[in-house]
């Protein structure tokens, strides 16, 4: 039997979720919310009459299960949550099509496919309430730091344990929810690309190769407070222009590295005043590549500008790691079919890293064979209402994500043979 997905119908749902859980701002699902909620009931109302069970696990997460002959299981996974006034896509792509694919194969194999499918939603993934993403995916991958995430509080005072508790969750039993991860056989998440590759390429899909690891520090220079007036050039201890320097020297550095990139985001002066010489420079880097050893030199390397730009500028230097990351790379087999699924679909494919975190990157680093597929985004813009996607390009994402699907049920057969 020929079924096929119905796209257009993945559309129309969109459609329906951003005119039930948004304004005029854009998408307003935050995590643990009542508008998160209300999109979730309405997620489920959408599973009624499917051969499918409907679960929340320990952690909050909505699994929507179609049993197999086999126990093994192919998980496709999305986010229903939303930064606040988010676009209508960031998360909820993903959601809607695997359900999609879901209908799909429970309607091609009347109910009971060779290997289990699940869908899930991540619970919290944008972390736009407690400042921290992540928080079903990591739960669930048993990378969550449970004592962080004690002492997380909104802006309203009101700490993440008794948050989550109001939607049913019990914080202290959050890393139950690993046992789902079970019997994964492979994990799909298809999202939109949110910066510009896709678009600058006229490409319509891409598979992605895995996410990058980061190394975030804080940098301080010091140097000698001192007058304007009265300080000659050649007599001061700046910390800022040693600070200063390292802005170009970032980007010979991601220059270097062959795909990595470098941002220093902020950057603080004591005492900042008009009148005074700094004393005090802090900044902030952080760095991303998707090789691990590419990222330690560059690392490597913006300290050893720090320390001589400090040198020869008679000031200090001194690091502080912030947060640090390595990189997340997806199984190669998988990024194979992806590569094939999207060529059948549109022709062309891409193969690029991610440059922000998904919960396929918590996946994957609990060790199920992992792939991700990019639909491009318009204006290579998120996080922002006017996030868009072409809807024949949402079509072709949807229909590129099932013939994923169908490979990787294939993939974890001929596994199963093997072994
Ligand atoms: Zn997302």
């Amino acid at each position: 039997m020929n079924v096929k997905p119905d796209p257009q119908r993945t559309i129309r749902e969109l459609k329906e979720l951003r005119s039930l859980t948004g304004d005029d701002d854009g998408a307003q699902r935050i995590a643990f919310t009542d508008v998160w909620a209300t999109a979730r009931k309405w997620y489920r109302g959408l599973t009624e009459g499917l051969p499918v069970e409907v679960t929340t696990d320990a952690a909050g997460n909505v699994w929507t299960t179609l049993h197999g002959e086999s126990p093994r299981a192919l998980l496709i996974g999305g986010h229903i949550d939303s930064v606040p006034n988010g676009g209508w896509l960031d998360g909820c792509l993903n959601v809607l099509a695997g359900l999609e694919v879901l209908r799909r194969i429970a309607s091609q194999y009347d109910g009971k496919p060779p290997v289990t499918v699940r869908v899930v939603d991540w619970a919290d993934e944008e972390g736009a309430r407690f400042g921290k993403s992540l928080f079903g995916s990591s739960a669930c991958s048993g990378n969550l730091d449970m004592e962080e995430a004690r002492g997380l509080v909104d802006k309203d005072g009101i700490a993440l344990p008794d948050a989550i508790a109001e939607h049913g969750i019990e914080f202290d039993r959050v890393l139950d929810s690993g046992t789902e991860l079970k019997n994964a056989a492979a994990y799909l998440e298809l999202h939109i690309e949110q910066g510009p590759v896709l678009l600058d390429l006229d490409l319509p899909l891409g598979a992605v190769l895995g996410t990058f690891g980061v190394e975030r520090h804080a940098i301080t220079f010091r140097g000698q407070a001192a007058h304007s007036g009265s300080t000659p050039m050649d007599r001061r201890r700046d910390a800022f222009l040693a600070a200063a320097r390292m802005s170009p020297e970032i980007y010979q550095i991601a220059a270097r590295s062959k795909g990595g990139v470098c941002t220093i985001g902020s950057c603080t002066t004591k005492p900042g005043i008009v009148t005074s010489v700094v004393e005090e420079c802090r900044i902030t880097l952080d760095q991303r590549h998707l090789d691990g050893d590419a990222l330690a030199r560059m690392y490597a390397e913006a300290r050893e500008a720090s320390e001589r730009f400090a040198r020869e500028g008679n000031v200090e230097v001194s690091w502080e790691r912030l947060w640090h990351i390595p990189p997340r790379p997806f199984d190669p087999e998988l990024i194979d079919l992806c590569d094939e699924a999207i060529r059948e679909t549109c022709g062309t494919s891409h193969r690029l890293p991610s440059g922000p975190l998904h919960d396929a990157a918590e996946v994957a680093a609990a060790g199920v064979p992992t792939v991700m597929m990019f639909v491009q985004s318009l204006h290579g813009i998120s996080h922002n209402k006017i996030e868009d996607t072409k809807e024949e390009h949402i079509a072709q994402s949807v229909v590129a994500l099932d013939k994923l699907a169908d490979k990787a049920i294939g993939w974890i057969l001929k596994q199963a043979a093997r072994s």
